[in-house]
Formats: C-alpha cells, sequence, structure tokens
C-alpha cells in the first residue's frame, strides 16, 4: 500500500486546497477507476457520450458555469491554454501576457512558438498587473510584429492578485485582439463568467479549484472561435484537432462531475473565503508576518514575507528547515520546505477551528525560539 504521510494533515499549500475530493468525487473515484470507463458508450467523441451523462455536463452545465457559448473538457489548465494558443499561433506572430503568468502559460506559448512580450508587475510590495500597462505593452509589441493573443493570469499563483480583468478585455477588444484568461485559480473557487469579463477564452483547473482527482481542466470560449480553435481532423471527421480527439477519459473526469454540484455551490460563499483570508492575513501581521501583493486581499492564496522567521532560521538548529519540522510537528503541512522569509499559503476551505490552529502555531513557533 502506497502511503501518504500528509492525509490528515491540516493542508495551506495553495495547490491543494480547492482539489480536495467531495465525498461524491470520492465514490467516482472508486466507481469509475478502470482506465477508459467512461467509454462505454462512447459514439465517437468523448463530449458526446450520454451514458454516464458527459454530453450534458459539457454543453450545458459547463458553458452556464463558465458564462461561455462552447466549453470543452482539457487535460489541465495549461493544455487548455496550449490548445488556444497553438490555434493562433502563426509563424512569427506574439502573444502579450501578465509578467505574473504561471509556468505553464510561457512554456505553452514556446511550445505554439509563439514570442512572448510580458506585461510586468508594479513590484514589491504589492506586484500587480496594471490594466494601461498591458495597453502600453500591447502597442509595443504590436511593432514587432503580429500580435495574435493576450493572456491574463487570473489570480496569478504567487501573489494571489487579481488584475482589473473587464478593464484589460476592453483594452483588448479596442485592439481587436483576442484574450484568453487563466483562471487556474478562479474557475470553482470564485463566481467567474467569460460573458461579463468581455474576454474570449477562459481556462480552468479540476485538481486545483473544482474538487477533482485530475489530471483535468476546462476550455470555455465563444461562439466565433469554435471553426478556428475546434477545428477537426481531415479524416477523423468528428476529431477536434487541439484536443487530439479526446481528452480526460476516465476517473478524472466523473470525479469531476461528481464534485460540480458542490463547486457550483461553494463558489457563492466566496465572499466568506476572502473574509477568512483576510482575517487570517490581519492576525499574521499582528506576529510580524507581513502579507505582500494585493490589499487588503480578495483570494484565498497569499503570499508572506516573514523577516521574524528567517532571522530566527539563522540560528535554529534546524536552520531553514525548522519552520517546515515545526509545522510537521503540529500536523500542518503546505509551506515548502526550507522556506522562511518568503512563502505562500492559502485558506480555502478551511474550517474557522484549522484557521485558528494554524495562527496559533505560527505564534508559538515565534514566542518558543524568540526565548532562546
Ligand atoms: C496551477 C496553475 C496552472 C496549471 O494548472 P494545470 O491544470 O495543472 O495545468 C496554470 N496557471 C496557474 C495560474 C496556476 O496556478
Amino acid at each position: 500500500m502506497l502511503k501518504r504521510q500528509t492525509k490528515d494533515f491540516i493542508n495551506i499549500d495553495p495547490l491543494q486546497t480547492g482539489g480536495r475530493l467531495t465525498e461524491e468525487a470520492k465514490e467516482a473515484l472508486l466507481e469509475w477507476g478502470d482506465g477508459y470507463s467512461v467509454c462505454d458508450f462512447c459514439t465517437g467523441r468523448l463530449d458526446e457520450i450520454r451514458n454516464p451523462p458527459v454530453y450534458d455536463f459539457v454543453h450545458k452545465d459547463l458553458p452556464e458555469f463558465l458564462g461561455c457559448d462552447i466549453a470543452r473538457i482539457t487535460t489541465g489548465a495549461r493544455e487548455g491554454m496550449f490548445a488556444v494558443m497553438n490555434a493562433l499561433a502563426k509563424k512569427d506572430t506574439w502573444i502579450v501576457m501578465d509578467g505574473n503568468a504561471h509556468y505553464s502559460s510561457y512554456v505553452s506559448a514556446e511550445r505554439a512558438k509563439l514570442n512572448v512580450a510580458e506585461v510586468p508587475n508594479t513590484g514589491y510590495p504589492e506586484y500587480l498587473i496594471k490594466a494601461e500597462k498591458f495597453a502600453e505593452v500591447i502597442e509595443e509589441t504590436k511593432k514587432k510584429g503580429e500580435v495574435v493573443l493576450a493572456m491574463i493570469t487570473y489570480p496569478d499563483g504567487n501573489y494571489g492578485n487579481l488584475p482589473d480583468v473587464k478593464k484589460i478585455a476592453e483594452i483588448c477588444e479596442s485592439q481587436d485582439l483576442p484574450l484568453l484568461v487563466n483562471g487556474a485559480y478562479a474557475v470553482g473557487r470564485m463566481p467567474l463568467k467569460l460573458k461579463e469579463i468581455g474576454a474570449d477564452f477562459i481556462v480552468g483547473s479540476g485538481h486545483k479549484s473544482m474538487a477533482s482527482s485530475g489530471p483535468i481542466g476546462v476550455l470555455g470560449m465563444k461562439k466565433e472561435w469554435e471553426e478556428i480553435v475546434l477545428k477537426r481532423s481531415s479524416k477523423h471527421k468528428n476529431k477536434e484537432i487541439e484536443l487530439l480527439g479526446c481528452t480526460a477519459r476516465g476517473a478524472s473526469l466523473m470525479t469531476l462531475m461528481a464534485s460540480f454540484p458542490a463547486v457550483k455551490k461553494r463558489v457563492e460563499k466566496w465572499d466568506e473565503e476572502v473574509k477568512k483570508a483576510r482575517e487570517f492575513a490581519s492576525k499574521m501581521e499582528e506576529l510580524g508576518i507581513i502579507q505582500l501583493g494585493e490589499k487588503p486581499h480578495n483570494h484565498d492564496l497569499m503570499f508572506f514575507e516573514a523577516k521574524i522567521l528567517y532571522e530566527i532560521s539563522k540560528k535554529a538548529k534546524d536552520g531553514r528547515f525548522f519552520l517546515y519540522k515545526e509545522l510537521k510537528k503540529r500536523r500542518i503541512h503546505g509551506i515548502k520546505a526550507g522556506l522562511t522569509k518568503h512563502f505562500k499559503l492559502s485558506t480555502y476551505g478551511l474550517k474557522q477551528e484549522e484557521v485558528d490552529y494554524v495562527l496559533q502555531a505560527f505564534k508559538e513557533i515565534i514566542e518558543a525560539y524568540a526565548k532562546t
């Protein structure tokens, strides 16, 4: 048996807080665990399977949830980004993306052979991506060559900043430039609709923010892009090329579908999550651990600067690993081993007792070392 050390820990790793399975998804995982299990009644393509009801999920539930015309399942947020980029890329063309973008956005662009222009953030301490800067970089990049796509990370995975995506969408529209919203940390956590933003594409990550086992993601778009991004094979007439015919086909999809009703409900409680995160951040600041990024913060992913813990690490017996070890002793996991001065964490889905317990742990750790 492969044992998972951290199974019963309080996990505050931002990667993990939104991907925990619901009870329904746990059942689905066992029920559909056999390889190609969902393909028993396939008539030619994944999203057209009626039993289990993949068709209804992809063609009714998902577009409604994402506020888009057309939706598809992908193998992850990055595969969704890559599909869009690869479909729009032409020789010697450019993509403009925010400087807070995830590595997988950059790598997707490289794989699609796009040149990348980055919109810099405002730097310490907030690291904001400003809409005006976006406009500037688009204009500069147009002098270098054809820009085929813009991308904004909403929120980014480092600071949890939520840029003014509507304004960025307006700028892109005025420049006749399609906009892709990377909602890996938004879709399934907070309410977000493509049509309300006014962008062209949206991607989400099932294993990160939609309580799914994964790897799985979602892709939504405006109808006008269907023929380009979902272009079909010349030989296999119903297979979409950018999706390599069919994507997540098995237990990962069934966990996404099983969790979906709960996910739909939980996004309505987003205000509570933001409130919890803000309270957590302000208590951390009382301990001398400062929240960087957008302030007041609007997301459960938070980035902290802890000079006080860094100072302790210089003298502690375990050096820079002291924090990880102290948290582990208290069954708290999620801050990378070796980090003390800067780290990110997430309070998403934590019960109030758990939030208090984590705060208490930081307090005790600081007090214990202050004495030595
Ligand atoms: C995690 C993350 C991704 C990658 O998501 P996958 O579904 O694993 O491909 C992309 N962008 C951001 C901002 C992320 O945080």
